[in-house]
């Protein structure tokens, strides 16, 4: 019997639970490339460039390893190229007898392959994604009967269900989380090391020359291009992270800096997330370097609460949720997205190295994404679905399972605190705090008023004001209401308006 093995674009590894037991004799393994999935949203053009030159890669790979491969390459003559049409043609072409595939990431394409096998005729199995740490029913499991769904409590569980960092039942050190160590701005002087550079090779060239001629007018630089765009090249990133940044990781997390987009981070999401590499695998090159003594604590601890805790648990809500997560808006935010984050061209200097940053290398990291760019969309209410956009559009790294949660769930507190238990709000203090970025600001970050203050003093309160109804109440919010409360009217009064002026002069319309 002949089964079609149907990859999806965000599944390349010889791993996958699709292509276990494959028959290298008989099996196909089946590739696509649709207009509609580069365009869906119109993706940074790096991102694009990455995403198929790996496909092409895995293909490849698998050849090599002697499978019979359909690969479906873009057309862009064709009017339209449609996944189903293109898989169609492959079963009558090799007498497909049965599909096999690992469950899509994405709830769209999970609720079109559940129509497969009505559509084709033959029967479906659909295998379940276990490279993934914590399943979708395991999550739903864990979420059952809580009142809150706090993502530190997620996380114990994983640690215990996987041993990790354990001594006994206890975790190693005493505690579950060292993000208090974890805070630190960069130190004067300190050089991170440079990120790792691929060079490109044939199929990569022939890549960047198709999504510049086809996706010129996307967002996005897409030269210079050294993302890695196979395994081989994915193992030395993480590598090179594991010997040289994990050991700081830890303290610099949350460090802004100008001109360095990079720092101490892992720089593994574009990996992790299309499979090139494997969740567990990244853990245990953290957990090895622990155990040599070569990375402290407060790094390894940190660096696998994200992947274990935060990657997991965002992947869990985002199923549990979907499809009605797409729609929430909590705090009714209207406003557009200001033409500048597609420009970056604007006055606020923490803004403007962010969105430059993105432009060129399809990566900010977490901070940057949280504390500047969301905190801003935040703070200036604007509607979840262009926010959503936009991050699902500029990161490499960005599919909508990991990008919504933490766009409307983390930054946006669209889905009114299910993921966060206060708003990600804050001034200007805490950016200057972390970051650079005040130093070459047309704005004064310490000025609460007046033409030279920065818009992040006065939109902060302005925000509490806005939403005072929905968020007085939020025990975490005590103290700020009660700040608020003493200012006098007047004051309150002056911010608004001030809030009010900035906003018009944000508005396409002037
Ligand atoms: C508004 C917003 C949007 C985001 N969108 C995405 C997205 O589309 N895709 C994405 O992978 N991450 C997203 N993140 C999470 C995080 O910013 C990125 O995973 C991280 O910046 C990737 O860089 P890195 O690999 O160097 O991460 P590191 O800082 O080195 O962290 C290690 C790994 O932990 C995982 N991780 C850390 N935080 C999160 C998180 N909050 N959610 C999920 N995984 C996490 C990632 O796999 C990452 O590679 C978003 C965060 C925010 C605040
Ligand atoms: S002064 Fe305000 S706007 Fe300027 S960089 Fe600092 S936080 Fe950003």
């Amino acid at each position: 019997m002949t089964n079609l093995r149907c990859i999806f674009g965000d599944q390349l590894n010889l791993c996958i639970s699709s292509l276990r037991d494959i028959d290298r004799c008989k099996d196909v393994v089946f590739f696509f490339e649709g207009m509609e999935e580069f365009t869906y949203v119109k993706h940074h053009q790096k991102k694009i460039a990455f995403l198929m030159s790996a496909r092409r890669h895995f293909a490849r790979e698998l050849k090599a390893k002697g499978a019979k491969v359909h690969y479906v390459q873009l057309d862009i003559s064709a009017d339209a190229q449609i996944l189903r049409d293109a898989l169609e043609v492959a079963i009558k072409e090799h007498s497909i007898k049965k599909l096999i595939l690992t469950e899509p990431s994405e709830w769209h394409l999970y609720q079109e392959v559940l129509k497969w096998e009505k559509a084709f005729s033959i029967p479906v199995e659909i295998r379940e994604a276990d490279h993934f740490l914590c399943s979708r029913t395991e999550f739903k499991a864990w979420s059952h009967g809580r009142k809150s769904l706090i993502m530190e409590y997620f996380y114990r569980e994983m640690r215990k269900k996987y041993d990790l960092l354990m001594d006994g039942k206890e975790p190693i050190g005493g505690q579950w989380n060292y993000d208090q160590e974890n805070r630190e701005p960069l130190k004067e002087g300190m050089k991170p090391p440079k990120p790792y550079a691929a060079d490109s090779d044939t199929i990569t060239k022939e890549v960047l020359d198709l999504v510049s001629h086809t996706f010129s007018s996307h967002f996005g630089d897409l030269h210079p291009f050294h993302f890695a765009v196979d395994r081989k090249g994915a193992l030395r990133v993480l590598d090179q992270f594991i010997t040289e940044r994990l050991e700081l990781f830890g303290t610099y997390q949350d460090a802004m800096v100008q001109g360095e987009a990079w720092l101490y981070h892992s720089h593994l999401s574009f990996y992790l997330n299309c499979s090139v590499l494997f969740p567990m695998e990244c853990i245990e090159k953290a957990i090895e370097a622990f155990s040599k003594q070569k990375v402290p604590l407060n790094s390894v601890e940190g660096f696998i609460r994200q992947i274990l805790g935060w990657r997991e648990y965002v992947r869990g809500i985002y199923w549990l949720k979907m499809p009605q997560y797409k729609k929430e808006n909590f705090l009714v935010a209207k406003q557009t997205l200001p033409q500048f984050y597609w420009t970056g061209k604007t006055k606020m200097n923490c803004l403007k190295q962010c969105i430059t940053e993105t432009k060129a290398h399809a990566y900010a990291h977490h901070i940057q994404r949280l504390m500047v760019l969301g905190n801003f969309a935040l703070l200036a209410g604007i509607n979840p679905r262009e926010v959503n956009e936009w991050y699902w559009i500029v990161y490499a790294d960005a599919y909508e399972w990991v990008e919504l949660p933490n766009v409307s769930g983390m930054i946006l507190y669209a889905d009114g605190g299910l993921l966060a238990s206060k708003p990600y709000a804050a001034s200007g203090a805490y950016i200057n705090r972390m970051s650079d970025y005040c130093k070459g600001c047309y704005y004064k970050v310490k000025e609460k008023s007046g033409p030279h203050a920065c818009p992040f003093n006065y939109l902060y309160w302005n925000f509490l004001m806005r939403n005072r109804k929905k968020l007085e109440k939020n025990r975490r919010l005590t103290r700020s209401y009660r700040t608020l409360e003493k200012m006098s009217q007047e004051k309150q009064r002056n911010i608004k308006e001030e809030a009010q002026r900035f906003f018009k002069q944000l508005s396409p319309k002037h």
